[in-house]
């Protein structure tokens, strides 16, 4: 089948006389008549499941409909990417090890792996990862290593197939962050990835209205992680699982529309008043340009960022003045949102690191929504002229 196929009917088959779309299935408990029964269900020999904290009908069904658009053995669904990260970093590095992590990874990565893992006595090695020596030269020894499809804010774009080869000559497992792709635009095990995490709160729920995470790959790989998210009490709960499921069943017809106006608002930003750059992998001049072509041939996302001219003020300015945009500290919902990156996702870094980083006091992310390409670029256009 093909993927947007998968998307429409993934993780579920009902039967005559079953409702079309799941029912949610608000428990967190199963019964049982017969002590043999529960013992193989409880066991894994038999389908279904005993308790919420472990498993459940529309968790379930969540991680089989997003393995079968990651081409995955199985997956593990969990209460937020962050949970599932941490289950899956402890799955794959159990003993304090070096995990190699792009730098420009999202903040709370970071902050998980230099604040709560250093401290058990992980090494993290923060790496460039568009520098492949550097890679190459960082995995000497390494448990793990973790980059992201692409990054946040500046939406670059790292060769992960050759990343996965110098971790596979070199015996290391790579985690691959799809949150910003989604399974529509780039599928990372087929690239060569170990497993690949997801931010379910994003594109995938698509909404704005949950907060979930997933781990996908090998039956092995999960079932370690399910194993550390159930003992850490990372679950996902049903109702959050049904409207990830319901997004999901969009998802390949809404990442063309964030794609495609995305790519439009970019060019169009390009030539505002104001604007001094544009962060879009796909558009000419980006350092991520070749590699994103060939990586994401169905487009990057809606994802992007652009620098004003005129810092803090210039952007109270603009968003001040919009009709339409809104200012939000998440992304990939339906409407078209911006965040500040300074006060957002990266508030927790110095000055210098965020310089290293390349956001700057006028560094704006946009998230492309699935309004018409013309009203945005018009409320852009609005919004930077100021006033007549
Ligand atoms: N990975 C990326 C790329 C993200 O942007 C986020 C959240 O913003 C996360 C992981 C963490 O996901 P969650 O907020 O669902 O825990």
């Amino acid at each position: 089948m093909k993927l947007d196929s998968r998307a429409v009917h993934a993780g579920r088959e009902p039967r005559a006389g079953e409702p079309l779309p799941p029912p949610i299935v608000q428990a967190s408990v199963y019964v049982y008549e017969d002590l043999d029964e529960y013992d193989a269900v409880a066991s894994g020999r038999k389908p279904g499941h005993v308790y919420g904290r472990y498993s459940g009908e529309n968790v379930a069904a969540l991680e089989a409909a997003v393995a079968a658009l990651e081409g995955s053995e199985g997956a593990m669904g969990a209460a937020s990417g962050m949970s599932a990260l941490f289950a899956t970093v402890l799955a794959c590095a159990p003993r304090p090890g070096p995990v190699v992590v792009a730098a420009d990874a999202y903040g709370t990565t970071l902050s998980l792996l230099n604040q709560d893992l250093a401290g058990l006595g992980y090494q993290v090695r923060e790496v460039d990862v568009l520098d492949l020596e550097a890679v190459g030269g960082q995995l000497k020894g390494a448990a793990l290593m973790l980059c992201e499809t692409i990054s946040n804010p500046l939406c670059r774009v790292c060769d992960q197939e050759a990343i996965a080869r110098l971790c596979r000559d070199g015996g290391v497992p790579l985690l691959v962050d799809n949150t910003f792709a989604s399974p529509i635009l780039c599928r990372p095990l087929e690239l060569g990835a170990t497993g690949v995490l997801h931010s379910v709160s994003k594109y995938i729920g698509g909404h704005s209205d949950l907060i979930a995470g997933l781990l996908a790959g090998p039956r092995d790989l999960v079932e370690r992680a399910r194993g550390v998210m159930t003992r850490t009490g990372g679950s996902l709960g049903p109702f959050e699982a049904w409207l990830a499921l319901r997004g999901l069943r969009t998802l390949h017809l809404r990442m063309a529309r964030h794609s495609e106006n995305g790519l439009r608002l970019a060019t169009g930003l390009a030539g505002l008043k104001g604007v001094a750059a544009v962060h879009h992998p796909l558009l000419p001049g980006s350092p991520s340009r070749a590699v994103a072509s060939r990586l994401l041939p169905d487009g990057s996302g809606g994802m992007f960022a652009f620098d004003l001219e005129g810092g803090r003020p210039a952007v109270q300015a603009m968003l001040s003045r919009f009709r339409l945009v809104r200012f939000a500290a998440s992304l990939a919902g339906v409407e078209t949102t911006i965040s500040y990156p300074e006060i957002t996702s990266h508030r927790s870094l110095s000055a210098e690191q965020r310089l290293a980083l390349g956001v700057t006091l006028g560094t704006v992310r946009v998230s492309a929504g699935l309004e018409h390409p013309d009203d945005l670029l018009e409320d852009f256009r609005q919004a930077l002229a100021g006033p007549a």
